[in-house]
Protein backbone atom coordinates (compact mmCIF):
# COMPACT_ATOMS: atom_id res chain seq x y z
CA UNK A 1 0.00 0.00 0.00
CA UNK A 2 1.50 3.36 -1.14
CA UNK A 3 1.19 6.29 1.34
CA UNK A 4 -0.21 9.46 -1.14
CA UNK A 5 0.84 13.09 -0.39
CA UNK A 6 -0.53 15.91 -2.73
CA UNK A 7 0.38 19.21 -2.01
CA UNK A 8 -1.18 22.13 -3.71
CA UNK A 9 -1.77 26.01 -3.11
CA UNK A 10 -5.04 25.74 -0.56
CA UNK A 11 -4.59 21.92 0.81
CA UNK A 12 -2.85 19.17 1.43
CA UNK A 13 -4.33 15.49 0.64
CA UNK A 14 -2.75 12.86 2.00
CA UNK A 15 -4.28 9.03 1.32
CA UNK A 16 -3.79 4.85 0.89
CA UNK A 17 -3.49 4.05 -1.98
CA UNK A 18 -3.44 0.14 -3.17
CA UNK A 19 -1.58 -1.69 -6.37
CA UNK A 20 -4.84 -1.23 -8.01
CA UNK A 21 -5.22 2.10 -7.71
CA UNK A 22 -8.02 2.30 -5.27
CA UNK A 23 -7.93 5.00 -2.74
CA UNK A 24 -8.33 2.83 0.88
CA UNK A 25 -8.27 5.74 2.94
CA UNK A 26 -8.00 9.80 2.56
CA UNK A 27 -7.61 13.20 4.54
CA UNK A 28 -6.72 16.64 4.18
CA UNK A 29 -6.07 19.87 5.89
CA UNK A 30 -5.62 23.31 4.83
CA UNK A 31 -2.01 24.02 3.05
CA UNK A 32 -0.74 26.96 5.45
CA UNK A 33 2.80 28.67 5.02
CA UNK A 34 3.94 27.40 8.29
CA UNK A 35 7.16 26.04 9.47
CA UNK A 36 8.63 22.86 7.33
CA UNK A 37 9.31 21.29 10.55
CA UNK A 38 5.40 21.47 11.48
CA UNK A 39 4.15 20.88 8.14
CA UNK A 40 6.06 17.41 8.10
CA UNK A 41 4.80 16.86 11.35
CA UNK A 42 1.19 17.24 10.33
CA UNK A 43 1.45 15.07 6.71
CA UNK A 44 3.11 12.29 9.24
CA UNK A 45 0.20 12.58 11.37
CA UNK A 46 -2.24 11.79 8.39
CA UNK A 47 0.06 9.54 6.49
CA UNK A 48 -0.21 7.12 10.12
CA UNK A 49 -3.67 7.94 10.42
CA UNK A 50 -5.08 7.41 6.82
CA UNK A 51 -2.84 4.17 7.30
CA UNK A 52 -4.60 2.69 10.14
CA UNK A 53 -7.78 3.68 8.57
CA UNK A 54 -7.03 1.17 5.37
CA UNK A 55 -5.77 -1.32 8.21
CA UNK A 56 -2.42 -2.12 5.81
CA UNK A 57 1.05 -1.15 6.17
CA UNK A 58 2.24 1.75 3.96
CA UNK A 59 5.20 -0.09 1.34
CA UNK A 60 5.90 3.27 -0.23
CA UNK A 61 5.60 6.98 0.05
CA UNK A 62 4.22 9.29 -3.25
CA UNK A 63 4.94 12.94 -3.09
CA UNK A 64 2.86 15.31 -5.74
CA UNK A 65 3.58 19.30 -5.48
CA UNK A 66 2.89 22.11 -7.01
CA UNK A 67 5.23 24.44 -7.92
CA UNK A 68 9.16 23.91 -8.58
CA UNK A 69 10.61 20.45 -6.93
CA UNK A 70 13.59 18.32 -7.64
CA UNK A 71 12.55 14.92 -8.18
CA UNK A 72 16.17 13.82 -8.21
CA UNK A 73 17.58 15.47 -5.16
CA UNK A 74 13.59 15.11 -3.47
CA UNK A 75 13.99 18.63 -2.40
CA UNK A 76 11.31 22.31 -2.97
CA UNK A 77 12.30 24.66 -4.92
CA UNK A 78 10.85 27.95 -4.50
CA UNK A 79 6.94 27.37 -4.17
CA UNK A 80 5.54 30.79 -3.25
CA UNK A 81 2.54 29.43 -0.81
CA UNK A 82 5.42 27.20 1.00
CA UNK A 83 8.14 29.66 1.75
CA UNK A 84 9.89 28.00 4.36
CA UNK A 85 10.22 24.77 2.55
CA UNK A 86 12.96 25.96 0.01
CA UNK A 87 15.65 23.33 -0.13
CA UNK A 88 14.25 20.95 2.20
CA UNK A 89 13.73 17.71 1.48
CA UNK A 90 10.55 15.52 2.62
CA UNK A 91 11.78 12.62 0.76
CA UNK A 92 14.50 12.59 3.09
CA UNK A 93 12.67 12.94 6.51
CA UNK A 94 9.55 10.80 5.53
CA UNK A 95 11.95 7.99 4.69
CA UNK A 96 13.24 8.53 8.14
CA UNK A 97 10.50 8.40 10.09
CA UNK A 98 8.48 5.46 7.91
CA UNK A 99 11.49 3.63 6.69
CA UNK A 100 10.05 2.83 3.62
CA UNK A 101 11.11 4.65 -0.12
CA UNK A 102 9.84 8.33 -1.12
CA UNK A 103 9.61 9.87 -4.62
CA UNK A 104 8.54 13.09 -4.86
CA UNK A 105 7.58 14.73 -8.53
CA UNK A 106 5.65 17.81 -9.38
CA UNK A 107 2.04 17.14 -9.12
CA UNK A 108 1.82 17.67 -13.38
CA UNK A 109 4.31 15.04 -13.79
CA UNK A 110 2.66 12.63 -11.23
CA UNK A 111 -1.26 13.67 -12.82
CA UNK A 112 0.44 12.34 -15.73
CA UNK A 113 1.96 8.57 -14.40
CA UNK A 114 -1.82 8.68 -13.35
CA UNK A 115 -3.99 8.62 -16.25
CA UNK A 116 -0.74 6.63 -18.22
CA UNK A 117 -1.43 3.92 -15.67
CA UNK A 118 -4.96 4.02 -14.23
CA UNK A 119 -6.62 6.42 -16.15
CA UNK A 120 -7.63 7.54 -20.30
CA UNK A 121 -4.36 6.30 -21.28
CA UNK A 122 -3.45 3.31 -19.93
CA UNK A 123 -2.37 0.99 -22.51
CA UNK A 124 -1.16 3.96 -24.59
CA UNK A 125 2.97 4.21 -24.36
CA UNK A 126 2.67 8.37 -25.15
CA UNK A 127 0.78 10.18 -23.51
CA UNK A 128 0.83 14.19 -22.66
CA UNK A 129 -1.76 15.47 -19.87
CA UNK A 130 -2.85 18.77 -19.80
CA UNK A 131 -4.59 20.67 -16.68
CA UNK A 132 -6.77 23.77 -18.10
CA UNK A 133 -7.19 25.54 -14.42
CA UNK A 134 -6.03 28.55 -12.72
CA UNK A 135 -3.17 28.21 -14.86
CA UNK A 136 -2.41 25.50 -17.62
CA UNK A 137 0.71 22.87 -16.79
CA UNK A 138 0.68 18.94 -17.49
CA UNK A 139 3.17 16.46 -17.81
CA UNK A 140 4.35 14.04 -21.05
CA UNK A 141 4.70 10.26 -20.65
CA UNK A 142 6.89 8.61 -23.22
CA UNK A 143 7.30 4.60 -23.62
CA UNK A 144 5.61 4.44 -20.15
CA UNK A 145 8.05 6.95 -18.55
CA UNK A 146 7.82 10.35 -17.39
CA UNK A 147 9.67 12.88 -20.06
CA UNK A 148 12.33 14.86 -18.04
CA UNK A 149 13.79 17.74 -19.15
CA UNK A 150 17.87 18.62 -18.51
CA UNK A 151 18.39 17.75 -14.75
CA UNK A 152 15.02 16.49 -14.11
CA UNK A 153 13.88 19.89 -14.45
CA UNK A 154 9.84 20.26 -15.58
CA UNK A 155 9.02 21.31 -18.51
CA UNK A 156 6.29 24.03 -18.82
CA UNK A 157 4.02 23.40 -21.55
CA UNK A 158 1.73 26.09 -20.59
CA UNK A 159 4.01 28.80 -21.64
CA UNK A 160 4.60 27.86 -24.85
CA UNK A 161 3.94 31.36 -26.79
CA UNK A 162 1.05 31.51 -29.16
CA UNK A 163 0.73 34.29 -30.14
CA UNK A 164 3.27 37.37 -29.27
CA UNK A 165 0.46 40.39 -29.37
CA UNK A 166 -1.30 38.66 -26.27
CA UNK A 167 -1.46 39.16 -22.76
CA UNK A 168 1.60 39.41 -20.61
CA UNK A 169 2.56 36.61 -18.65
CA UNK A 170 4.19 36.90 -15.43
CA UNK A 171 6.71 34.57 -16.85
CA UNK A 172 8.36 37.41 -19.01
CA UNK A 173 6.83 36.17 -22.57
CA UNK A 174 3.46 37.81 -24.11
CA UNK A 175 0.23 35.34 -25.04
CA UNK A 176 1.43 32.29 -23.45
CA UNK A 177 -0.85 29.13 -23.91
CA UNK A 178 -1.58 29.93 -20.05
CA UNK A 179 -2.18 33.69 -20.78
CA UNK A 180 -4.75 32.79 -23.46
CA UNK A 181 -6.69 29.43 -22.76
CA UNK A 182 -6.53 29.17 -18.62
CA UNK A 183 -9.77 29.59 -16.52
CA UNK A 184 -8.50 33.94 -15.17
CA UNK A 185 -7.81 34.31 -19.10
CA UNK A 186 -11.03 33.40 -19.84
CA UNK A 187 -12.40 35.75 -17.07
CA UNK A 188 -10.59 38.93 -18.40
CA UNK A 189 -11.54 38.54 -21.66
CA UNK A 190 -15.01 38.37 -20.92
CA UNK A 191 -14.33 41.73 -18.85
CA UNK A 192 -12.74 43.50 -21.63
CA UNK A 193 -15.43 43.09 -23.57
CA UNK A 194 -18.05 44.10 -20.94
CA UNK A 195 -16.32 45.81 -17.58
CA UNK A 196 -19.51 45.11 -16.08
CA UNK A 197 -19.16 41.46 -16.43
CA UNK A 198 -16.83 39.60 -13.55
CA UNK A 199 -17.58 35.95 -14.27
CA UNK A 200 -16.11 33.04 -13.45
CA UNK A 201 -15.34 30.07 -16.11
CA UNK A 202 -18.51 28.14 -14.77
CA UNK A 203 -20.54 31.17 -14.57
CA UNK A 204 -19.64 31.93 -17.98
CA UNK A 205 -20.16 28.37 -19.44
CA UNK A 206 -23.86 28.43 -17.55
CA UNK A 207 -24.08 31.05 -19.68
CA UNK A 208 -23.09 29.68 -23.25
CA UNK A 209 -25.29 26.94 -22.36
CA UNK A 210 -28.05 29.13 -21.80
CA UNK A 211 -27.18 30.98 -25.50
CA UNK A 212 -26.31 34.00 -24.09
CA UNK A 213 -24.05 35.30 -27.49
CA UNK A 214 -20.84 36.74 -25.81
CA UNK A 215 -20.46 34.02 -23.28
CA UNK A 216 -20.84 31.69 -26.39
CA UNK A 217 -17.98 33.50 -27.94
CA UNK A 218 -16.32 33.48 -25.52
CA UNK A 219 -16.63 29.82 -25.16
CA UNK A 220 -16.08 29.09 -28.69
CA UNK A 221 -12.86 31.37 -28.15
CA UNK A 222 -11.75 29.11 -25.01
CA UNK A 223 -11.90 25.99 -27.44
CA UNK A 224 -9.85 27.82 -30.09
CA UNK A 225 -7.05 28.85 -28.04
CA UNK A 226 -6.93 25.00 -26.19
CA UNK A 227 -7.71 23.60 -29.55
CA UNK A 228 -4.17 25.29 -30.56
CA UNK A 229 -2.55 24.36 -28.19
CA UNK A 230 -2.89 20.98 -27.91
CA UNK A 231 -2.70 20.94 -32.02
CA UNK A 232 1.31 22.05 -31.05
CA UNK A 233 1.33 19.44 -28.97
CA UNK A 234 0.30 16.85 -31.65
CA UNK A 235 2.84 18.18 -34.22
CA UNK A 236 5.72 18.25 -32.20
CA UNK A 237 4.96 14.87 -29.99
CA UNK A 238 2.27 12.95 -31.83
CA UNK A 239 1.40 11.28 -28.83
CA UNK A 240 -1.56 8.62 -28.58
CA UNK A 241 -3.35 10.21 -26.41
CA UNK A 242 -3.85 13.73 -24.76
CA UNK A 243 -6.01 13.56 -21.53
CA UNK A 244 -7.06 17.17 -20.69
CA UNK A 245 -8.06 17.76 -17.22
CA UNK A 246 -8.71 20.43 -14.70
CA UNK A 247 -11.27 23.11 -13.80
CA UNK A 248 -12.03 24.54 -16.88
CA UNK A 249 -12.57 20.83 -18.94
CA UNK A 250 -14.94 20.50 -16.11
CA UNK A 251 -17.23 21.69 -18.62
CA UNK A 252 -15.85 19.61 -21.33
CA UNK A 253 -18.75 19.44 -23.62
CA UNK A 254 -18.40 22.73 -24.30
CA UNK A 255 -14.87 22.76 -25.81
CA UNK A 256 -13.93 19.26 -26.86
CA UNK A 257 -15.62 19.20 -30.40
CA UNK A 258 -13.97 22.75 -30.91
CA UNK A 259 -10.29 21.63 -29.63
CA UNK A 260 -10.55 18.55 -32.29
CA UNK A 261 -11.94 20.35 -34.96
CA UNK A 262 -8.77 23.01 -34.37
CA UNK A 263 -6.49 19.57 -34.40
CA UNK A 264 -8.12 18.36 -37.33
CA UNK A 265 -7.65 22.06 -39.77
CA UNK A 266 -3.93 22.75 -38.80
CA UNK A 267 -1.96 18.85 -37.65
CA UNK A 268 -2.34 18.63 -41.83
CA UNK A 269 1.31 17.00 -41.80
CA UNK A 270 0.93 14.17 -38.97
CA UNK A 271 -1.04 11.56 -38.97
CA UNK A 272 -3.02 13.66 -36.17
CA UNK A 273 -6.17 11.03 -36.20
CA UNK A 274 -4.38 8.42 -34.73
CA UNK A 275 -4.11 10.90 -31.43
CA UNK A 276 -7.24 10.46 -29.17
CA UNK A 277 -7.96 13.89 -27.45
CA UNK A 278 -9.61 12.48 -24.28
CA UNK A 279 -11.07 13.62 -21.07
CA UNK A 280 -8.59 12.81 -18.42
CA UNK A 281 -10.53 10.20 -16.48
CA UNK A 282 -9.59 10.38 -12.87
CA UNK A 283 -10.98 13.65 -11.34
CA UNK A 284 -10.72 14.06 -8.01
CA UNK A 285 -8.40 11.28 -7.22
CA UNK A 286 -6.38 12.69 -10.04
CA UNK A 287 -3.99 14.31 -7.32
CA UNK A 288 -3.26 10.67 -4.89
CA UNK A 289 -3.39 8.54 -7.76
CA UNK A 290 -0.96 10.45 -9.19
CA UNK A 291 1.23 10.76 -5.93
CA UNK A 292 0.94 7.16 -5.36
CA UNK A 293 1.99 6.40 -9.13
CA UNK A 294 5.03 8.85 -8.65
CA UNK A 295 6.40 6.48 -6.35
CA UNK A 296 5.26 2.86 -7.97
CA UNK A 297 7.15 4.56 -10.80
CA UNK A 298 10.30 5.15 -9.02
CA UNK A 299 10.91 2.08 -7.88
CA UNK A 300 10.66 0.30 -11.20
CA UNK A 301 13.82 1.25 -12.34
ZN1 LIG B 1 4.07 32.56 -19.59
Amino acid sequence: MIGAVDIGGTKIAVGMVDGNGRVLARTQAPTDPERYSEGIERIVKMLRETEQEAGAEITGIGIGSTGPVDPMRGEFGDVDFLPGWRGKSPVNDLARIFNVGVALENDGDAAALAEAGWGAGRNRTRLIYVTVGTGIGGGIVLDGKLYRGVDGAHPEIGHHVLDWSGPPCYCGARGCWECLASGPAMTAWMQAQDASRGRTPEQICELARGGEPLARRAVEREGFYIGLGVANLVNMFLPGEIALGGGVMKSADLFLDRIRQVVREICTQVPAEKTTIALASLGADTGLLGAARAWSHRSRR
